[in-house]
């Protein structure tokens, strides 16, 4: 598998257009779906973030129950 069709050329620079898998090492990439990456080697899957991350962070802090006695 020739690897060099994953590289975009750019002057004389390139930029990775793919994604690499983290287990199998930087030679691997991993295959650009919608809503994720995965590698076909190992199946590492890299789920891209939807929508709104920040902004929105509901956490509500645990009530300490008094016993009133
Ligand atoms: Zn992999």
């Amino acid at each position: 598998m020739d690897a060099s069709k994953y590289y975009k050329i750019e002057g004389k620079d390139f930029t990775r257009t793919h994604r690499t898998c983290p287990k199998c090492g930087p030679s691997f990439f991993l295959a650009n779906h919608y809503d994720r990456w995965t590698c076909g080697k190992c199946g590492y899957t890299i789920f891209k973030r939807k929508g709104p991350a920040k902004g929105k962070t509901v956490r509500r802090a645990p009530r300490k129950r008094t016993k009133s006695m």
